[in-house]
């Protein structure tokens, strides 16, 4: 039986990036992923004409040495291996409250400047909530998640929720609100649960180091981290599942057990540390009982994060022809007359389409240098979503209401960009149900854990387990979105480099 120094289920980001910091540091490691390609919702595609870029709209800049990702991509090798696009700037938010659009710059005193311009009677408020973000994200780059939970002394409204900390801000005033937060669904989509620290964490490195997008696809960027795996001596496996995975007491080999997707030719490998990319949920459903319920029961008060649909539209037309002035928008829709009512966006398409939209975030891929290929011009729509909508119908009465849904979405579009709905020559609509099956993601979540406030003095988030032996290298083990899974990733490395030193 082959022996590993350390195994990884799944080659999404974070187990990519852990894979390629290990494989660097002499460690053999072998990546197992069920998909097609490296990736998992860092993946891009074609889907006929079409290209589909599977996830990214923004991320922070990693050239800059405080974005959360600078580190570990350079342990990885690949931070110069791709082009980070600047998006320039973090937002244009439309509808709802707001009035005449907003943009929100990606860079700490334009935003404030256009902010206290827009909103002056906020301008306290605005001064204070951006010094707040400017705190963390700049510590959650320079030392990591346990640094900034170190902060929680400093910060008397520390337990706050986000709609806790806004009101204390700005009261009633909503318009602002929206003007800071509206892009609430990159982070979660219930102000009163969502912890505000984790939102400003994230909010605050797009501010710190610049929007980006990385040209020609998020693709781009995890098939180079699937070649520093490679060339570092690891391997990467494609269309194998893994299947049984059984942890042994400390020095003893562990076990990882991967067949063909359809079940056959199982294959069963030595690991001196299994590292999870698969959701923790997937990987309990791996392990022998026992050890499943440690896993299991070590994260009973963690509910999974948000999910999203995403429609991807291949225009006759750029974009801009019909109105969209942003690379990134976020469309509010005219029943959001308060933030806190983003909660109910994601319960939509539970139903048929009626008069109530969700807010949109819209990114035109044709409004920066992307290199996503045209025509026909992409433009990507991703919205809040629930995997219970969809799970229960059958095949077909499942696209037939996707179906309707497209049309809707696409008449709410054309109202506030007239005629772009007639240009639309291709279209790919993934809901939260497709999320959960193509990345095998429980409930469809693309964060990992909900960003909610802690329930205990256990750390926030760790890639340590229940089990030893056993690591997180995904969303699960950090804030989630590329700059959350890749810090969590380098850390699980990181770890491991210090419990095991010597191979
Ligand atoms: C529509 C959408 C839009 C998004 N937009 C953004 C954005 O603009 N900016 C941002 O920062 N973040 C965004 N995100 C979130 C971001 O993409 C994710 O948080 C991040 O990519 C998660 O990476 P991961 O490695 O934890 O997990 P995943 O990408 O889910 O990777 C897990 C991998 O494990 C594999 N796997 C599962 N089970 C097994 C098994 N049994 N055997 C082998 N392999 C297995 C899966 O196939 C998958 O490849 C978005 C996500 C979605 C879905």
């Amino acid at each position: 039986m082959t022996r590993f120094d350390a195994v990884v289920i799944g080659a999404g980001l974070g187990g990519l990036t852990a894979g390629a910091i290990l494989a660097r540091e002499g460690r053999k490691v072998l990546v197992i992923e069920r998909g097609n390609s490296v990736g998992g919702a860092a993946s891009s595609y074609k889907a006929g004409e079409l290209f589909v870029e599977g996830s990214l709209h923004i991320t922070g800049n990693p050239q800059h040495v405080r974005d959360p990702k600078h580190r570990a991509l350079l342990r990885a090798g690949v931070l110069d291996a791709v082009q980070w696009i600047p998006a320039g700037a973090l937002y244009e938010m439309r509808g709802g409250p707001v009035g005449d659009p907003f943009t929100l710059p990606d860079e700490f005193a334009a935003a404030r400047d256009a902010l206290i311009r827009r909103f002056p009677s906020a301008s306290a408020g605005i001064t204070q909530w951006l010094g707040d973000l400017e705190r963390l994200a700049g510590t959650l780059g320079d030392g990591g998640l346990d640094a900034v939970m170190a902060l929680a002394p400093s910060f008397p409204d520390w337990r706050a929720s986000l709609g806790e900390k806004l009101q204390a801000l700005f009261g009633d005033n909503e318009a602002v609100k929206f003007a800071l937060a509206g892009n609430l669904s990159y982070v979660h989509d219930d102000i009163a649960a969502l912890w505000w620290v984790p939102f400003a964490m994230v909010q605050g490195s797009f501010l710190l180091s610049g929007a980006r997008f990385v040209q020609g696809g998020s693709q781009r960027l995890s098939s180079a981290l699937a070649r520093a795996v490679r060339k570092a001596g690891g391997e990467v496996l494609l269309r194998r599942t893994v299947s049984g995975v059984v942890m042994q007491d400390p020095g003893a080999a562990h076990r990882v057990t991967h067949t063909m997707r359809d079940g056959s030719d199982p294959q069963t490998v030595e690991a001196s540390i299994v590292i999870g990319n698969a959701a923790p949920a997937t990987l309990a459903s791996q392990l022998p009982e026992h050890q499943a319920q440690l896993l299991t029961a070590s994260y009973a008060e963690r509910a999974p994060s948000l999910s999203l649909f995403a429609l991807t539209l291949g225009l006759s037309k750029p974009p801009r022809e019909f109105g969209v002035s942003s690379y990134a928008t976020q469309l509010l829709p005219d029943w959001m007359t308060t933030l806190a009512s983003y909660a109910e966006a994601k319960m939509l398409m539970a139903d048929e389409p009626g008069a109530r939209m969700p807010p949109l975030a819209i990114a035109d891929y044709t409004a920066i240098d992307s290199g996503v290929p045209s025509p026909p011009y992409v433009l990507s729509v991703v919205g809040p979503d629930r995997v219970t909508s969809w799970d229960s119908l059958d095949q077909d009465t499942y696209r037939a209401k996707r179906g309707r849904w497209q049309q809707a979405l696409l008449a709410h579009l054309d109202r506030s960009y007239p005629g772009i709905a007639g240009a639309v020559t291709a279209a790919a609509f993934n809901t939260a149900f497709s999320v959960q099956q193509y990345l095998g993601a429980p409930q469809g979540a693309v964060y990992g854990f909900a960003p909610l406030l802690p329930q205990s003095d256990a750390p926030y988030r760790s890639p340590r387990t229940a089990l030893p032996g056993l690591y997180l290298a995904s969303a699960y083990a950090g804030i989630g979105g590329y700059s959350g899974t890749v810090q969590a990733a380098a850390e699980c490395a990181e770890l491991i480099l210090q419990d095991q030193p010597q191979r």
